[in-house]
Parts: C-alpha cells; structure tokens; sequence
C-alpha cells in the first residue's frame, strides 16, 4: 500500500502511457513495439533498458509468432522483475564493524538518508557511529551532529576543510576500540569544483581497506529520482571512482521519473536496498521489487 501510494505519480505517468498500448487486447505487430519502445523512453527507463526489455518481443513478432498485448503486458512485467537483482547478503553486515559508505551528489538526501538508516539500526539494537566525511561544508558537519544529537549518536567529526580520509581513519579507529556494529559515513558531493572528488572517495576507500575487509563494507551510491536521467550520469561518475555495492533511491514521492530506478539498476548491475517515499525515517522502505513492478505497472 505505502508503495502504491508512494509511487503513483510514476504510476500515472506510465498507465497513461502505456494505455493507448494496452487499452484493447490485440495482436502485437512492430508499429505497436514502436509505440511502446517510444513511451518506456519517455518513462524514463532509459534506451538501454528498454530496448532490452522490448528485444525478445520483436524477435517473436518478426518470427510471425502471434503475441497478444495482453500476454505483452504479463511478460514484459515479468522481464522487468527479472532486470532488478537483488541484494544477496545480510543488511547490515554483522561483522564489527560495517562500514556503510553513502556516496552521491549534495542535495540527493544522502545526509536525511544516513539519519533514518541510523534511527532503524539504533532501534534493532546495533551499535552505530556516524563519520562526518563531508568536511568540505561545515553545514554537512553541522546536520550530522544535529541528527547525532537527536537520535542519540555519537558522530566522529573533525573541523571544516580536514582531511576526509583523516576523518574516516579516526572514526574507525574509535568504531573498533569501542566494538561498534556499524559505521555510517556521510562523504562530499561537490561535482563541479576544480577539487577532485572522485580522488578524495578512492583515498577514503584506500584508508577503510586498511583497517576493515572489504565484505564488511556496502559502498551505497544514493540517487535523487526526481533528477530522471541525470541519476546515469552520476552513476557513472562515481561507479568510475568507488565499487558500488548497491543503491538507494530517494524522493520517489514526488516525482514521476521512478522509471529511472529500473534504467540505472540495469545499467549498473546494482541492487537497490531502499527507496524514499517522503521525508520521515518510515518514508524509508525497503526495496521490494514486486511491490515496485505492481505500483508503477498495474
Ligand atoms: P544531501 O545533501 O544529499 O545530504 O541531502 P539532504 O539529506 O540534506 O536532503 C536534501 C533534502 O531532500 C532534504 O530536505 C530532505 O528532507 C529531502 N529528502 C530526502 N529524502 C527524501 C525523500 O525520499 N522524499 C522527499 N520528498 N524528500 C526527501
């Protein structure tokens, strides 16, 4: 239900797209493909994505194997359940400590985002440190001690303009003597500086090989869903620089971009662990990827 509520924009946006298409039920030829080639662009999910989904539909059609839209429809949600893998490990790890390490450009909600994961972690009994790894904006620093303080966290800090990769040595140094369970690390997200960002994410990620394995670490790049597209490109920018382990989509509230989760975790080859509805800690969900399919496509 919170999905279906959450996500009806992208769902409208796709049902009446996707109406004309799948109004009467009939036989599939390629002008029909076309159409709905076109109208699954538009809905976001990107070229890639949908030329995958829609291949083995032409092939069929081309063979002159009769399809119907009604048989298209079931198939076609089938193959996108099939697009969206999913996170084969425990979250969190439970190994201490694990290092969640948030990447994503400023204004995503990666911040907000940390915080309601933290409340959640809290609440199931873990032990958790926030590391205020944006030392580039003292605001960063700021709003992380503020959720510190309100959850009740401690956040390992340093001034503004410190090394990052200082910052995070210094909070695992601490997450390790005191026997954390989880470390949440907040990073930077200036894209357009002369500073280079993505050297500073590869030193971070250098400095917690040093000191915790690498299975004990989610590398979790954060997206906005109302940036549509542009979520790609920020994937790929930082997918260039870090492994990712996985995603988080936020801001699929108000946005009828959602198509987009579908496009980038094809692309990417990344799960997605959660997705953000709204802006309260419970307006954070677990990814569900058949509540997902049946929201947008009914
Ligand atoms: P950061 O710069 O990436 O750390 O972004 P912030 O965490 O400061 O978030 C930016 C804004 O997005 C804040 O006003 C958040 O409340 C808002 N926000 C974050 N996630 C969501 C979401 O899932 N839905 C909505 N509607 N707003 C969100």
């Amino acid at each position: 239900e919170r999905f279906k509520e959450g996500l009806s924009k992208t769902k409208e946006k796709l049902t009446s797209a996707l109406s004309e298409v799948f109004e009467v039920d009939r036989l599939v030829d390629l002008n029909l493909l076309e159409e709905l080639e076109e109208k699954l662009i538009l809905a976001d999910l990107g070229v890639e994505t949908t030329l995958h989904l829609l291949e083995p539909f032409k092939n069929k059609v081309i063979k002159g194997e009769p399809l119907t839209t009604k048989e298209l429809k079931r198939q076609l949600k089938e193959k996108m359940l099939e697009l969206l893998i999913e996170y084969e490990k425990p979250f969190p790890p439970s190994e201490k400590p694990s290092i969640l390490f948030f990447l994503g450009v400023n204004g995503v909600g990666k911040t907000t985002t940390i915080a309601k994961l933290a409340k959640r972690f809290k609440e199931d009994g873990k032990e958790v440190l926030l590391v205020a790894g944006d030392t580039f904006r003292a605001a960063a620093i700021d709003q992380l001690k503020m959720w510190g303080e309100r959850l009740g966290l401690e956040v390992s800090h340093q001034k503004e303009g410190s090394d990052p990769s200082a910052v995070i040595y210094q909070g695992l140094e601490k997450a390790i003597k005191e026997n954390k369970d989880l470390v949440l690390v907040d990073t930077a997200g200036r894209l357009h500086t002369k500073y280079n960002l993505m050297e500073e994410l590869k030193k971070m990620n250098r400095v917690m090989d040093k000191l915790v394995p690498k299975e004990n670490r989610v590398n979790i790049l954060v997206l906005d869903a109302t940036t549509g597209q542009n979520a790609i490109s920020q994937a790929e920018h930082f997918s260039k620089a870090i492994p990712l382990s996985a995603l988080i989509i936020t801001k699929m509230d108000g946005t009828a971009k959602g198509g987009i989760a579908l496009a980038v975790s094809y692309k990417f080859k990344l799960p997605i662990l959660f997705i953000g509805l709204g802006e309260k800690a419970e307006d954070l969900l677990p990814f569900d990827k058949h509540a997902f399919i049946n929201a947008i496509l009914p």
